[in-house]
């Protein structure tokens, strides 16, 4: 078993976005493709964001116990971990790295243990989520009010997590990221 890094928080935090700049930084990272229900949005392609798939497939594949652990993060819309995500990453001598909600990083955790760290992304606000929600402007009114009622919920499990990390300022955010990850990596 190799070793990952999990990312969890609120859809909004900023997971997505601290992830991408980690990416450029550690050679050593592959990201964990999701399997999920939804439609793509924008420009998000199959088998990069996500592997998209009809809510048969998902269920056909949740049945067959492909996954590592999968969600109905919002209703209707099903999110999960292939199991086969991490055999290819570790085959290649990298570290996965999960960009998950909050239960799925909690259920992740539990099955890594310590070759896993846990980093729980914390907006400033929920005033400052809910307005990086909009401006983000990918997700409907009815997609945004769902998330921001998630949210609160998730907010209080911050605990359950190694590492919480505040993303206030982006670059202050990403420079404590990499000296965490760098210490947990050994490599400090
Ligand atoms: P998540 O992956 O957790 O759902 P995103 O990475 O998509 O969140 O971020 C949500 C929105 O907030 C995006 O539009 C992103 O550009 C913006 N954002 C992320 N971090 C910051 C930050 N530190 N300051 C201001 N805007 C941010
Ligand atoms: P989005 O639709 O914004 O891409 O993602 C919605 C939520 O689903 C985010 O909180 C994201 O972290 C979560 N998510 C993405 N992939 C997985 C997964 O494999 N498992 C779980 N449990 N949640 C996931």
């Amino acid at each position: 078993m190799g070793k990952a890094i999990l990312f969890s928080a609120p859809s909004g935090c900023g997971k997505t976005t601290i992830i991408g700049e980690l990416m450029r930084y550690f050679d050593c990272f592959d990201f964990s493709v999701s399997a999920t229900s939804r439609q793509p949005r924008g420009t998000e392609r199959d088998g990069v964001e996500y592997y998209f798939m009809s809510h048969g497939e998902f269920m056909r594949r949740v049945a067959e116990g492909q996954f590592l652990e999968w969600e109905e993060v919002y209703q209707g819309t099903c999110y999960g971990t292939l199991r086969s995500e991490l055999d290819r990453i570790w085959a290649k001598g990298k570290a996965i790295v999960f960009d998950v909600d909050v239960n799925g990083g909690r259920n992740i955790k539990r099955h890594l243990g310590d070759d896993a760290l846990s980093i729980f992304v914390m907006p400033p606000s929920l005033e400052v989520l809910e307005q990086r929600l909009r401006g983000r402007g990918t997700d409907s009114e009815e997609a945004i009010t769902k998330r921001l009622a998630r949210s609160a919920e998730e907010l209080k499990q911050a605990g359950q997590f190694d590492v919480t990390l505040v993303n206030d300022d982006l670059q202050r955010a990403v420079d404590e990221a990499r000296a965490i990850i760098e210490r947990f990596l050994g490599r400090q």
